[in-house]
């Protein structure tokens, strides 16, 4: 196979590109696996570094715990053939010495370790002084402060480049997901972290083939600045996560079939368009809460009331009288049960918070 000219591009200009497409098997197998995979990806032009795991946090032992420092001069080597950068997972402070030993170029903490506050400052301590770029994964608990105190260990240790990775979170039972996306926890550490990068990795989140792209078009529409999907050449016998893995040239399909969205556009009549568009958005958020307004008030009146005749304010029935009667209603104009629930509820809590001010008066 014919090895893809090498590029002499500084890490720092890789980390700025957008999209950022990371990609590699999900664990370094063999010397031949890595070289293969590193070299079908490169002649894709599509992928900006390589992944793979040389340290695998495995749920059960017993499980392929990755290949050890022995996989890292094979990253060394595939980096040499392809010009892509590397990146590997770090979860001790060892990890991070042999890594940067073998010149890999970007590490990345895995969803296993953010959980760790004395893990992640381990890390921390052994980056101290060191210019290399790190990627923090979500932990697998929705915990944003925890997510943001690895941020901080990081960055306190003086690591400039810190990009975030959403990988999911653990939910017991089964759902569609391997883990679940709870997109808006992602997009609520975009917004606390605006400066940092933020990627998608679908393969974690979906545990399996078929929905991957749903997930990257997701991604992408929300304005991630990169996708990290794992690829193997032989997905169905890979040593961990097979059922997520696609070949380099599947992955290169999918991403062939992927709307990129802009930002932005430099269009006076499109900025026009949308301005009224959001004047009307305004203008509707403005009566929405005129009415919710009236609605407490209603709410107050029915305080007093309840006061006189000494009633609870807590009326099961009548509750799920309410949400029952709204996902009707809801469902038949278009707005989702599950959003119905959750805006029936904070509505509630409110009305619940002002009859109690009343109560107490
Ligand atoms: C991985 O990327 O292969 C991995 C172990 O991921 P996570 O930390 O998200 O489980
Ligand atoms: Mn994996």
């Amino acid at each position: 196979m014919q090895a893809t000219e090498q590029s002499n591009e500084t890490i720092q200009s890789v980390w700025k590109k957008r999209p950022l497409i990371i990609s590699g098997p999900c664990s370094a197998e063999t010397e031949e696996q890595v070289l293969a995979t590193a070299q079908r990806l490169a002649a894709t032009g599509k992928i900006n570094m390589l992944r793979a795991g040389i340290w695998k946090p495995r749920t059960k032992p017993g499980m392929f715990e990755g290949i050890g420092a022995k996989g890292l001069p094979w990253l060394q080597q595939a980096k040499k053939l392809t010009g892509l950068p590397t990146t590997v997972e770090v979860a001790t402070g060892k990890q991070v010495q042999d890594a940067l030993t073998f010149d890999v170029d970007v590490l990345w903490i895995g969803a296993r370790t953010t959980v760790n506050p004395f893990s992640v400052q381990e890390i921390a301590d052994a980056l101290r002084g060191v210019d290399v770029p790190v990627l923090i994964k979500n932990p697998i608990n929705p915990d944003l402060e925890l997510w943001s105190g690895a941020v901080e260990r990081v960055a306190r240790a003086g690591v400039k480049d810190i990009g975030l990775i959403h990988r999911g979170f653990s939910s017991y039972g089964n759902t569609e997901y391997r883990n679940a996306p709870m997109w808006h926890l992602a997009i609520d550490m975009k917004l606390k972290h605006p400066e940092m990068l933020l990627i998608n990795d679908p393969s974690h989140i979906c545990g399996r083939r078929d929905i991957l792209l749903e997930v990257m078009q997701k991604a992408i529409d929300l304005d991630y600045d990169g996708l990290m999907i794992e690829s193997h050449i032989d997905p169905d016998n890979a040593w961990s996560d097979a059922k997520q893995q696609v070949t380099p040239e599947v992955l290169n399909e999918m991403l062939e079939m992927i709307i990129w969205r802009k930002e932005d556009v430099n269009s006076e009549e499109y900025h026009a368009a949308l301005e009224k568009l959001r004047q009307q958005i305004n203008h509707l958020d403005d009566e929405l809460m005129q009415v919710l307004s009236q609605r407490m008030k209603i709410a107050e009146q029915i305080g007093k009331f309840k006061k006189e005749n000494n009633i609870t304010i807590l009326q099961t029935n009548r509750w799920n009288e309410i949400i029952e009667r709204a996902s009707a209603k809801g469902e038949k104009i278009g707005l989702s049960k599950e959003f119905i629930t959750k805006y029936f509820d904070a509505v509630h809590m409110e009305s619940i918070n002002h009859q109690k001010k009343i109560l107490d008066s």
